[in-house]
């Protein structure tokens, strides 16, 4: 990573922690790697974000259903999806530095020991590559032994593949149709690195989308084009965003045709979601292991098959990353007094900023204002996300606002009281966060105003 790059990163995670974004899971305890909590403006970004994904794959689409799986599985479910025997990674370990490594990365990762070097080309004693099973093992029940094994689960979809015949019969849908899920998933990472990017425990946001299996590679397309309009939708531009088709030599042996999406991060660009056209390998599998039938039955053609199944498997984590990554700028500006200065602030797309609407009186001591004030911030709670913040100097307040973010601020003040004749009164300031332009605009049109602005 370029010195400039590495800059920015520092400057994005600096700020998710100082404004209440994300911290360091445990942190007083020295942290636990690979781990993260979100805080208040997180959960709010995060939730944004998988709400407009439930919305947009879900909701809105009528060959779409939702499910919400547990975590805990059988056991069976993860050797017949071939987790057990084969989610792994390669890893080499150093007997020098005692540190472990994964076998793809070692060109880019620093040794531990001499920080100059990268663990390829340092001195270090190292061991041939060994395959290292990511899921995290657990035991149900009392006993710690192997007959009450199982995983924390590492994606979310083997419990929609589990569940099909369930889904289908309940929800009476006719192929083609996808069931959606977002859920945690967790992966014994050996690396975690990138802040967020590569984490221990993180959200997925995923669809399998059954269908015939002669309109897979058609939807399989159709799919990607779904998906590029979706990162346009939360903020992330298609010219930021790269389609990389997978190669034979690099595609899991039962995928048909893979497209990954990658976000041009400050750390290089790096995946954001996969796509890909699975066959019917996850149903088969399930069918012959479980000995329970996964097939359809066409009515119209008698015809009796395995689906085939697109996948579009997306990670919230690092979505919402990519969020802050393409959002996060510091612009030079002129301040009310005529000096310049840096304005650090969050250009997220208005749907998915965790505050919509700031709202200030003028000055904190005068009950007229702060009376007014608050009235218009329980009046737009029940609709939006909203801050009220009546501490500093207006323009303090608006900045504060700018690094979270928040796309709209309305400050109340004597105008609004009725202090500069009938055409004010009852109008407040709605300061957007972009252009810093202010303009007025009368309280009853505000709700309505915002409304259509932000989604
Ligand atoms: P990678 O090659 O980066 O390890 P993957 O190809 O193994 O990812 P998938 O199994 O396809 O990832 O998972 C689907 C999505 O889940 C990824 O595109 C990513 O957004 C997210 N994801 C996977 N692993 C992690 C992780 N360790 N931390 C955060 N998000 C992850």
């Amino acid at each position: 990573m370029s010195t400039e790059h590495e800059s920015r990163m520092e400057k994005i995670v600096s700020l998710a922690k100082r404004r209440g974004f994300i911290f360091p899971s445990s942190e007083i305890y020295g942290g636990l790697n690979g781990v993260w909590d979100y805080g208040p403006m997180g959960v709010e970004l995060k939730r944004n974000l998988k709400d407009f994904w439930w919305r947009r794959m879900v909701r809105e689409r009528e060959d779409m259903v939702g499910m919400d799986g547990a975590i805990l599985m059988n056991r069976s479910v993860w050797k017949a999806s071939g987790h057990e025997n084969t989610f792994s990674d390669p890893m080499i370990d150093c007997k020098t530095c005692k540190g472990r490594f994964r076998a793809d990365q070692i060109e880019s990762i620093p040794c531990p020991q001499k920080p100059s070097k990268i663990v390829a080309t340092c001195e270090g004693e190292k061991m041939d590559p060994r395959d290292f099973n990511l899921m995290f093992t657990t035991h149900v029940g009392p006993m710690a032994d192997d007959t009450n094994k199982t995983y924390l689960r590492p994606e979310t979809a083997q419990a929609i593949f589990v569940q099909f015949r369930n889904v289908l019969e309940t929800s009476r849908k006719k192929l083609p149709f996808g069931i959606a899920q977002i859920g945690k998933a967790f992966r014994n990472e050996i690396n975690p690195r990138n802040f967020i990017f590569r984490s221990r425990e993180f959200e997925q946001m995923e669809i399998e989308y059954f269908c015939h299996p002669t309109q897979g590679l058609e939807l399989l397309d159709r799919w990607l084009e779904e998906r590029l309009t979706f990162y346009e939708d939360i903020g992330i531009p298609r010219s930021k965003i790269h389609v990389k088709e997978i190669p034979d030599t690099e595609r899991a042996f039962y995928s048909l045709k893979t497209y990954d999406l990658e976000y041009e991060f400050p750390f290089g660009i790096q995946e954001l979601e996969g796509i890909a056209y699975r066959t019917d390998y996850d149903l088969r599998q399930h069918m012959t292991q479980s000995g329970k039938p996964l097939d359809y039955f066409d009515e119209v053609s008698k015809e009796k098959f395995i689906p085939h199944v697109i996948e579009p498997s997306a990670g919230a984590d690092r979505t919402l990353l990519a969020l802050l990554c393409e959002a996060f700028e510091e612009e030079e500006v002129t301040s009310e007094k005529g000096e310049q200065e840096v304005r650090s602030v969050l250009h997220f797309h208005p749907r998915m900023a965790p505050v919509k609407v700031g709202v200030f009186p003028l000055l904190k001591n005068k009950p007229p204002l702060v009376d007014k004030a608050h009235e218009i911030e329980r009046a737009l709670r029940p609709f939006l996300s909203v801050f009220y913040d009546e501490a500093g100097a207006i323009g303090r307040r608006y900045r504060r606002q700018d690094e979270i973010g928040t796309p709209y601020c309305v400050t109340v003040d004597f105008e609004t009281l009725g202090e500069g004749g009938p055409a004010l009164t009852n109008t407040v300031t709605l300061r957007e966060r972009d252009s810093m332009k202010q303009e007025r605009i009368s309280i009853s049109e505000l709700g309505e105003y915002l409304l259509k602005k932000i989604f």
